[in-house]
C-alpha cells in the first residue's frame, strides 16, 4: 500500500515520482519494460563502419513479434539487443488507418532519445477557439502557467534566444546552440521571403546545469546521452526521485487495468509481470496515469468494472476520443551552392532544433490564410554523421561517392510540424476481437489527416520554394505525401482537461472528474496539438497538477497510506 501509484516512468511520470517522492510521499512506479542503463544500453561513439550491419541493426532481429517495424533513428545497431522498445503489445489499425505508433518501453520513455525542441505554449494557442471559433479553448491561461514553464525551463535546461514573437513565448534560456553556416544563409532568405528564422528552443545543456555537464558535441544524442547533457528522466528525473529513497520502481510491469473500490474510487493497478507471466495487484491512495497519451487512454477503457461500464472514468464518453497528432514532412529538400566544397565541420549537433521557422500565419487576424492557426518548420542539414542525402544522387561506385561527398556539407532540407485539429472521426478505442500476448484486449486506432493540416502541407511546399529561391539554392524536391500518423509522437487529446465533467474526462488539474483520486500526466490531457512540441510543456504541467495533488493531501482530500 502507498501514497501513490505512477503508471510510467517517462518525461511525465518521472517527473511525478520526483515531485511526490521530494514531498514526502512513498510512491510506486511501475513500468512496463527494463531499466534503462546508459552506460551498456547507449553504445554511441563508434562509427557505423564498425558495427556488423553498418548501424541498421540485424535485419531478421524482430522475426516473430507482434511489430516488426524497427522505429528510426532511435532504434538501431546501437541498441540492439537491449529490449528498449515496444514490438510484442499488438495494436491495431481501423480500415484506412495507418498509425505508427513508436514505443520506447524502458524506464524514462521514448525522452531518452527525444529532439529536445522545447517550445512555450502561447495564449493563442489556449484561447484558440475563441479566436477562430473551432474546438476547445485549455482551461488555463498563460499568466497561471508561465511560473511553472519557468520551472521546467530552469530544471530542464533549455537553450534559446529571446524572440519576442506572440505564439511563441519566451522563457528562461541557455546560451543557445550555435547556428550551423546553413543557418545563417537561410535566415537571409527568410528575411526576404518574410518568415522568421530563429534559433530553436532546445533542451541541450550549452553549459553545465544543475550538476549535469555542459553537451561535448558527440552527436550520439538520437541514440541517448552517455552523460546526461538534455534532459531525460533516465539522468534528471530518476535519479532525483530515488535519492529521497521513498520510490519503490517496479520494471516489466505491464499495466492492465486501473482497480476500484466498493464506490468506484481507484484502489490501486493490476500489472501483468512480463517476467513471470503472473498478474500482481498493488494499491494506494491515489492514481497517476502517465503511460504517454493513447497508452493512458487504453488502459483506461481496459478499466471496466460495475461503476465504469465502458470504461474509468468516462462517464463522459470522451476517453479515447479526440486524437490529434502532427502533420510531419519534408515539404523541401535540396542543397546550398555556396556550401559545396567547403570543408566539414561537425555542425549538426542538435540536428533538427538548432533553428526553427516558427509560427508565422493567422497572428494578426485568425483568417487570413485558406487554414486556421499555423505551422512550424525545422531545419536540418550540416554535417552528419550519415550522409542521407544519398538518395537524392543517382550513380554507383567512385563517381557516385564522389558526388556524396561533393554534396557533404550542402545539404538542407524542411520539417512541417503542423498540428491537427480535434474530430470525431479520429480517435482509440478497444479492438473487440483481437487481444495481445498477455491476453490484454488492444488498443485500435481510427485517424486520417484532415483537409486543415493538407492546405498547410501544400503551403509549406511553397515556402520552401520560395526560401530556395531567395537563398540561391538548389531544390531537389519535397516528400510526395507527409509521413505516416504517429510519426511526430507528439500525440494529444483523448483524455481532454476542461470543466464541463460531460464534456471533458479531467478538471483544469488532470484529476479525473468522476473518480478524484485518479490524475493523468502526459499529453493526453492536451484538448490539442500546437505547432508547438509536447514534451517540456508534459513536464510543466505535471510539475503544476501534482502541486496541487499535493495540496489535496495537505487538505485531507487524499490520505497518507
Ligand atoms: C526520436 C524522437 C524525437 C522526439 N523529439 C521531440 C522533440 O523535439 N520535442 C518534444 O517535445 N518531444 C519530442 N519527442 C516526443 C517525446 O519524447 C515525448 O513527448 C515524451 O517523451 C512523452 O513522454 P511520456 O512520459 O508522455 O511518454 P513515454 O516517454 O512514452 O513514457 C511512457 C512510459 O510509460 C511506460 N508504460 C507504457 N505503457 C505502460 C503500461 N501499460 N504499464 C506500465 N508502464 C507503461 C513506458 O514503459 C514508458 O516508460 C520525440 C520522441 C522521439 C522518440
Ligand atoms: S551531443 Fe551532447 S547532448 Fe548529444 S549525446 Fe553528445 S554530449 Fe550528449
Amino acid at each position: 500500500m502507498f501514497d501513490v501509484i505512477v503508471v510510467g516512468t517517462g518525461a511525465g511520470g518521472s517527473t511525478a515520482l520526483k515531485v511526490l517522492c521530494e514531498a514526502g510521499l512513498n510512491v510506486c512506479a511501475l513500468n512496463s519494460g527494463p531499466r534503462m542503463d546508459p552506460e551498456n544500453d547507449y553504445r554511441g561513439h563508434r562509427q557505423v563502419y564498425d558495427l556488423k550491419y553498418r548501424g541498421f541493426g540485424d535485419p531478421l532481429r524482430l522475426a516473430g513479434k507482434a511489430h516488426q517495424e524497427p522505429y528510426s533513428v532511435e532504434e538501431s545497431e546501437y541498441s540492439e539487443g537491449k529490449d528498449l522498445f515496444e514490438h510484442d503489445v499488438a495494436y491495431s489499425n481501423a480500415p484506412g488507418t495507418d498509425w505508427y505508433w513508436k514505443r520506447c518501453k524502458a524506464t524514462g520513455g521514448k525522452a531518452n532519445f527525444w529532439g529536445r525542441s522545447s517550445a512555450r505554449f502561447s495564449e493563442i494557442d489556449f484561447k484558440a477557439a475563441d479566436l477562430d471559433g473551432f474546438g476547445e479553448n485549455w482551461p488555463v491561461d498563460s499568466a497561471e502557467i508561465s511560473p511553472w514553464f519557468s520551472k521546467a525551463e530552469r530544471y530542464m535546461g533549455v537553450a534559446s534566444t529571446i524572440q519576442n514573437r506572440p505564439s511563441n513565448p519566451d522563457g528562461e534560456y541557455l546560451p543557445p546552440m550555435p547556428f550551423r553556416c546553413l543557418d545563417f544563409i537561410l535566415q537571409k532568405a527568410c528575411e526576404k521571403i518574410g518568415v522568421p528564422y530563429l534559433p530553436d528552443r532546445c533542451a541541450q545543456l550549452t553549459v553545465e546545469h544543475n550538476n549535469h555537464p555542459a553537451c561535448h558535441y558527440c552527436g550520439n544524442c538520437s541514440r541517448g546521452c552517455d552523460v546526461g547533457s538534455f534532459f531525460s528522466p533516465t539522468w534528471f528525473t530518476i535519479p532525483d526521485a530515488e535519492a529521497t529513497k521513498r520510490l519503490t520502481l517496479l520494471t516489466n510491469a505491464l499495466v492492465r487495468g486501473v482497480l476500484v473500490d466498493e464506490n468506484g474510487v481507484a484502489k490501486g493497478v493490476a500489472y501483468v509481470d512480463r517476467t513471470t507471466k503472473r498478474e500482481v495487484e498493488v494499491y494506494a491512495s491515489v492514481v497517476v496515469l502517465a503511460a504517454s497519451c493513447v497508452e493512458t487512454a487504453h488502459i483506461m477503457l481496459n478499466s471496466k468494472s460495475r461503476h465504469w461500464p465502458t470504461g474509468i472514468a468516462n462517464s463522459s464518453g470522451q476517453v479515447g476520443r479526440n486524437l490529434c497528432e502532427h502533420l510531419y514532412g519534408c515539404p523541401g529538400y535540396g542543397y546550398l551552392p555556396q556550401l559545396v566544397g567547403q570543408p566539414p565541420t561537425p555542425d549538426n549537433i542538435a540536428d533538427s532544433t538548432v533553428s526553427w521557422m516558427p509560427r508565422w500565419h493567422n497572428l494578426k487576424n485568425p483568417r487570413e490564410e485558406k487554414f486556421i492557426r499555423g505551422y512550424s518548420i525545422y531545419m536540418g542539414g550540416g554535417c552528419g554523421e550519415f550522409p542521407g542525402h544519398y538518395r537524392e544522387l543517382e550513380g554507383f561506385g567512385k563517381q557516385y561517392k564522389r558526388d556524396i561527398k561533393r554534396y557533404y556539407p550542402a545539404t538542407v532540407g524542411g520539417l512541417i510540424q503542423a498540428p491537427t485539429l480535434p474530430s470525431p472521426t479520429n480517435y482509440v478505442d478497444i479492438d473487440p476481437d483481437k487481444s495481445d500476448i498477455f491476453g490484454i484486449p488492444q488498443l485500435r486506432f481510427h485517424f486520417q489527416w484532415g483537409e486543415n493540416e493538407l492546405l498547410m502541407w501544400e503551403h509549406s511546399k511553397q515556402v520552401m520554394i520560395d526560401l530556395f529561391k531567395a537563398a540561391g539554392g538548389e531544390l531537389w524536391g519535397a516528400d510526395s505525401v507527409p509521413n505516416r500518423p504517429g510519426t511526430s509522437l507528439h500525440e494529444t487529446g483523448v483524455c481532454r482537461f476542461g470543466n464541463d465533467p460531460k464534456r471533458f474526462v479531467t478538471n483544469k488539474w488532470a484529476q479525473t472528474h468522476d473518480v478524484p483520486n485518479l490524475y493523468i500526466c502526459d499529453a493526453s490531457i492536451f484538448p490539442n496539438c500546437t505547432d508547438k512540441t509536447t514534451t517540456m510543456p508534459i513536464v510543466a504541467f505535471t510539475m503544476r497538477n501534482c502541486d496541487h495533488m499535493l495540496e489535496n493531501f495537505r487538505k485531507g482530500l487524499h490520505k497518507r497510506a
